[in-house]
């Protein structure tokens, strides 16, 4: 079980203590650990809205997608590239922070991954969409996983080894905060050709995507790598999910949506770009 070390309270930013069933800082500000094993740690006025983040149906839509295996050669590469990063021989054990982990499928991958070779590692995956995070939690009670804001991140300073942003807003000035002076993070974002061919589908005049690197002045880009396959997905509900957890669901006229729904398999291309960065 997570001793979800590490954390800062949201309200005073002193050091968070795991008693019981409870984290409390020195100030007396507490907050519970659900049953799940998750901890909420979203303040009321960091909420924007009364449920942020991605919907209940579009997180349970990108759980069902994951769970098939088909975003796996991402998995495995970002383990690859983990393996590479993890700090050899240190007396204090690494922390990761996977921030902006949704239902939590890559954080756990690379979790079962990583702790097979160094036992001692310690994972925290956070995200703003309470659905998520339970989700997450459901697969794995080992892993710190907390409702919060990575604009807020409520960690102590200096205190992550490695960090990973997949598929999420990134933050450079909490990033290189959290993160230790010689901490990398790791980002990922979708490649020109990812699911261009759903593209086709979906649209009349379908565009590649620009793929937009996260703006991280307080970081050197070390390596960049590429992951890329074609994948056969082979039901009507995959499909439906896989459109259902894009922002393209909300983008798409009707039509496409009635083109893709006679559609009873399909096969894309998949491609992600994998950058690692080390903090200046
Ligand atoms: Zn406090």
């Amino acid at each position: 079980m997570t001793d979800f070390q590490c954390l800062s309270c949201p309200v005073c930013h002193k050091p968070l203590i795991r008693q019981e069933r409870v984290l409390c800082c020195a100030q007396g500000h507490s907050f519970d650990i659900a049953a799940k094993g998750y901890v909420h740690l979203l303040l009321s006025q960091d909420m924007h809205s009364k449920d942020p983040g991605d919907s209940k149906e579009m997180v349970q839509a990108r759980k069902r997608f994951l769970d098939k295996g088909y975003y796996a050669p991402l998995a495995q590469g970002l383990c690859t590239q983990f393996e590479k990063l993890l700090p050899q021989g240190m007396s204090e054990s690494p922390l990761l922070v996977d921030a902006g982990c949704g239902d939590g499928y890559y954080t756990h991958t690379l979790h079962k991954f990583l702790t097979a070779r160094r036992s001692d590692i310690r994972f925290l995956g956070l995200d703003i969409s309470k659905e998520a995070i339970r989700l997450a939690a459901g697969r794995n009670k080992e892993i710190g996983f907390i409702v919060a804001s990575l604009f807020k991140i409520p960690l102590q300073s200096e205190s992550a080894h490695i960090l990973i942003n997949a598929f999420a807003p990134a933050c450079d000035s909490e990033f290189a905060r959290v993160l230790k002076p010689k901490g990398y993070l790791i980002t990922v974002i979708p490649g020109r050709d990812h699911l261009f061919e759903l593209k086709k589908v979906l649209y009349d005049n379908p565009y590649l995507n620009d793929e937009k690197e996260p703006e991280l002045p307080s970081f050197t880009r070390e390596n960049q790598v590429r992951v890329k396959q074609v994948i056969d997905i082979n039901s009507a509900e995959d499909l439906k999910d896989l459109v259902l957890m894009t922002p393209y669901y909300w983008k798409t006229p009707k039509e496409g949506l009635e083109r893709l729904s006679r559609l009873s398999s399909l096969n894309t291309g998949i491609e992600f770009v994998i950058s690692i960065y080390s903090r200046k």
